[in-house]
């Protein structure tokens, strides 16, 4: 069994509270993500489940244990760095297998385990190199194995590929999950990435300034993101954010004016009660505008740049003072124009208040 179970746990530096109680359930072979922009305290709890950093308060628990007090080396977790740390004058093949020869592990099953592993990540052929003989990809696969052969009961994985160039990092992103797949090990992984918490993660956990903001599958975040902090961290490109204030309420409605452009009303359910007035942001994904006229409002645009990708393009464009990206079909925006009419639909837009809380 290698769930985990963080409760209410507490990191403090000196006198300043890094994590503010994490609560946090991993089940058996689960692989979650966390993610969150830089100091918001994401590897400080990786280094706490590791056992690389003191616990303040609160309880882990791996595999129905509480390791607070257990021994990194004890705790049945193997960790890949995004500096490989491998040692330049041992071979791959010494590489893998040195952390078994220490624990005195009987050399047969050391060999089996070392072959084992090379296979699954083929790098058998590379054995007798030493690390500055491998390119980048191929010593962070090397890290991985060493991980690997330890047969942990949970991998950490902190950013392991920002080191790699972006077609290697695709590579290794889909070996990392084809990994997963195989071995079945429960995984935590940190990242800055985007595309490797949605691709990879079972769950995400976005943190910010060490509290966490919301737990879900990638698709949960997405469609239905917790506030504007989330909807702004999740989804590339990201969400745009138009300024606007409440110009009528129904009852369950609101009708909204963008601060650009006050022709442009909206009329959008509202679960709670919100004033005319009520200064808000309506939120809308890149991929969710609509051609003109079919949306539930229009918008006209000023075209900044147009990248044409062939299958899609990526406006970038301004509203008043308000920047924002618009992607569309290519054939809806195809040729050099300056300005551009599209349409919002209701139905794919979001509503924040003043202070980021989801209206709808
Ligand atoms: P990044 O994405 O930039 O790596 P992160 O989310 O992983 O950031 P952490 O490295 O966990 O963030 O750091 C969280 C906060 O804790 C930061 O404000 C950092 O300055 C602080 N911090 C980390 N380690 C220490 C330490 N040893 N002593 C004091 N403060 C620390």
């Amino acid at each position: 069994m290698a769930e985990l179970s963080l409760s209410n746990i507490v990191k403090r530096f000196g006198g300043f509270e890094i994590i503010h109680g994490a609560n946090l359930e991993v089940k058996d072979g689960e692989f979650v993500v966390f993610v969150g922009p830089s100091g918001c305290g994401k590897s400080t709890l990786l280094r706490m489940i590791a056992g690389l950093e003191d616990i303040t308060s609160g309880e882990l628990q791996i595999g129905g244990r509480v390791v607070n007090d257990v021994e990194p080396a004890d705790r049945g977790i193997a960790m890949v760095f995004q500096s490989y740390a491998l040692y330049p004058h041992l071979t791959v093949e010494e590489n893998l297998s040195f952390g078994l020869r220490m624990n005195g592990n009987p050399k047969a099953d050391t060999e089996r385990r070392v072959r084992h592993v090379a296979e699954i990540l083929q790098i058998t052929e590379l054995m007798k190199r030493r690390p500055k003989q491998l390119s980048g990809g191929q010593r962070q696969r090397v890290a991985i194995g060493r991980a690997i052969v330890r047969e942990p009961q949970v991998f950490l994985f902190d950013e392991p590929l920002s080191n790699l160039d972006a077609e290697l990092r695709v590579q290794m992103r889909v070996e990392i999950s084809r990994l997963h797949k195989q071995l079945g090990t429960t995984m935590i992984y940190v990242t800055h990435d985007q595309t490797e918490a949605m691709t990879l993660a079972d769950r995400i956990v976005v943190l910010r300034a060490g509290n966490i903001e919301q737990i879900g599958a990638p698709l949960d975040l997405y469609d239905d993101p917790a506030n504007q902090f989330v909807a702004g961290f999740v989804g590339s490109p990201k969400m745009n954010f138009l300024k606007a204030v409440v110009v009528e309420t129904q009852p369950g409605r609101a009708v909204i004016a963008l601060e650009s452009d006050t022709k442009t009303r909206l009329t959008l359910p509202v679960a709670d009660p919100i004033e005319a007035g009520a200064k808000v942001t309506l939120g809308i994904r890149p991929e969710h505008f609509v051609d003109a006229d079919t949306g539930d409002a229009d918008l006209a645009v000023t075209i900044d740049v147009a990248e044409h990708l062939g299958n899609t393009s990526y406006i970038y464009a301004t509203i008043g003072p308000e920047q924002l990206i618009i992607e569309r079909p290519e054939s809806r925006v195809a040729g050099n124009r300056d300005t551009l009419t599209v349409g919002l639909p209701a139905s794919r837009s979001f509503l924040f208040d003043g202070a980021g809380k989801r209206l709808r």
